[in-house]
């Protein structure tokens, strides 16, 4: 009898401690939710007082003075009782440092009380004790579980609150057997079947309100593994979004940095056109009045084809900028590509007075998207350009340099305009930024974007001697 009843304690401890390992194990292969420590704990400590339990069983002689094992057992499940409930509180809210002081305490005070009952008590006094204490837990319990199951349905909470009830069941029955049964007893054959029944009943709803729990921290774990891939295609929706905005913005920034420049080129190319159109005159009237000679022919037809070379010139530079073509990043020729967005800029700056200072190193190939960094460049100088014309001085200058530097080339764009104030340079690359009435705070982000896009960075500091200087920073071409 005294065995089979010890075969009970040690096969519920195993469980529970098989349990334990696979929850813990079970955990650690995922980062997702976290385990609860007052579940992990108690489920421990039921364990440890299980197979105490059951140890103390084999060897115990007389069962109305239990040896000090006892104490032990009674106060570790006394410790299992109050973690499993404050588990459940932390299911609503967290647990506060004044309820886990007087509970610590109270730990202490079980273990002087159950020591007393050892020394000074009966066996049935002591399981008495034992279920009145255990009954209010589960009721705690209970009530925890019904707040947290009115705001996250799961199925095992309900089984835990099933378990938790079928506990405090089993102890209001082996209370009742003990007051209602007048027994005295002193040896474990003593015990009355029924008891027996209920107490390990009482252990297995024990054991099953820890699965209950693994299982609820498993569903947890499946449910954020569901949000979290959920969140992820979100993100990747909203990268999307981003991209086709951005993409948008580029179109729209197009369109504002070269409508100034593409208006002064129209006026541009009608000067190859207007000429064109009257050499071609010139020639049918000679050649009607029959007074073409060979070299006056030869004279013509070159004005003619230089006009004409000048002005698809003009329409090639500004196809590049304009042509929505979705172009790869490529090897491309730093000093040929500021020379064609200068020859984009050039009536512009001609008509403005504008002196250009280059220096630019031969051979400075990047690996980029050219229509992108036309379109920096094309930002830059549009911008020193405006300010340029703003500007009250004598001599307006842009400088354009370019040079290799330590992994990559170095690009600055500086005018010797009226600057930017200190308190416009913090916000200078931020979206929407301007101070132009005809700004849209646009041209400095989108540059920003590409260039970072790029694997480069780009920047302001004040120009020496006044003005302003951009300074863009671009990787070098890798060699395959
Ligand atoms: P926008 O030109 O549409 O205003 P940008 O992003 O290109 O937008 O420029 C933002 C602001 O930065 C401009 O409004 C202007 O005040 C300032 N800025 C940019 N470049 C220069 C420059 N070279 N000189 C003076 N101010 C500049």
């Amino acid at each position: 009898m005294k065995l089979l009843l010890a075969l009970y304690f040690f096969i519920l401890a195993i469980i529970q401690m098989g349990l334990l390992f696979g929850i813990y194990h079970y955990y650690r292969s995922q980062n997702t939710v976290r385990p609860n420590v007052y579940w992990l704990t108690s489920l421990a400590t039921s364990a440890f007082a299980l197979a105490i339990f059951g140890g103390g069983i084999v060897v115990i002689d007389d069962i109305s003075r239990p040896e000090f094992n006892f104490t032990i057992g009674n106060t570790l499940f006394y410790v299992a009782a109050v973690l499993q409930a404050l588990f459940c509180q932390s299911l609503n809210r967290e647990v506060g440092r004044r309820v886990r002081l007087t509970l610590g305490i109270s730990v202490f005070l079980f273990l002087l009380i159950f020591e007393c009952l050892r020394n000074h008590s009966t066996f049935e006094i002591r399981t008495a004790f034992m279920c009145v204490l255990a009954g209010l837990f589960y009721v705690w319990q209970i009530l925890e579980i019904r707040i947290k199951r009115k705001s996250l349905p799961s199925n095992q909470l309900i089984y835990l609150q099933y378990a938790s009830s079928a506990e405090l069941f089993f102890a209001i029955g082996r209370l009742a057997i003990i007051l209602f049964g007048a027994m005295s007893i002193k040896q474990v054959e003593q015990i009355p079947q029924i008891l027996i029944l209920f107490t390990i009943a009482q252990l297995i709803m024990n054991t099953l309100s820890y699965i209950a729990i693994g299982s609820y921290w498993a569903e947890q774990i499946a449910f954020s593994g569901f949000k979290s891939s959920q969140e992820n295609q979100e993100i990747r929706g909203l990268l999307k979004e981003r991209e086709t905005l951005i993409a948008s913005l580029l179109k729209a920034n197009k369109t504002a940095s070269t409508g100034a420049l593409s208006a002064a080129i129209a006026h541009e190319l009608n000067q190859p056109l207007g000429a064109s159109s009257l050499n071609i005159q010139f020639l049918q009237k000679k050649l009607a009045d029959g007074q073409l000679n060979p070299v006056l022919e030869k004279e013509i037809l070159d004005t003619l084809l230089s006009d004409n070379q000048r002005a698809a010139e003009i329409i090639r530079s500004l196809r590049s900028i304009f042509s929505d073509e979705k172009v790869g990043a490529s090897q491309i020729d730093l000093a040929g590509l500021i020379d064609t967005v200068l020859n984009i800029a050039k009536p512009e700056i001609v008509a403005k007075s504008i002196q250009i200072a280059l220096s630019v190193e031969p051979q400075l190939m990047i690996q980029a998207n050219r229509g992108e960094i036309q379109q920096v460049l094309l930002n830059l100088i549009n911008n020193a350009i405006q300010a340029l014309v703003t500007s009250t001085h004598a001599v307006k200058r842009l400088t354009i340099e370019a040079r290799h530097i330590e992994g990559g080339v170095l690009l600055t764009v500086a005018d010797n305009g009226d600057g930017i104030p200190e308190a416009s340079q913090k916000h200078l690359f931020e979206l929407l930024s301007s101070t132009k009435s005809s700004g849209m705070g646009l041209g400095l982000w989108l540059c920003s974007h590409i260039i970072t896009r790029h694997g480069g960075s780009i920047a302001f500091e004040p120009n020496t001697g006044g003005g302003a200087k951009f300074i863009v920073k671009l990787p070098e071409v890798v060699e395959s």
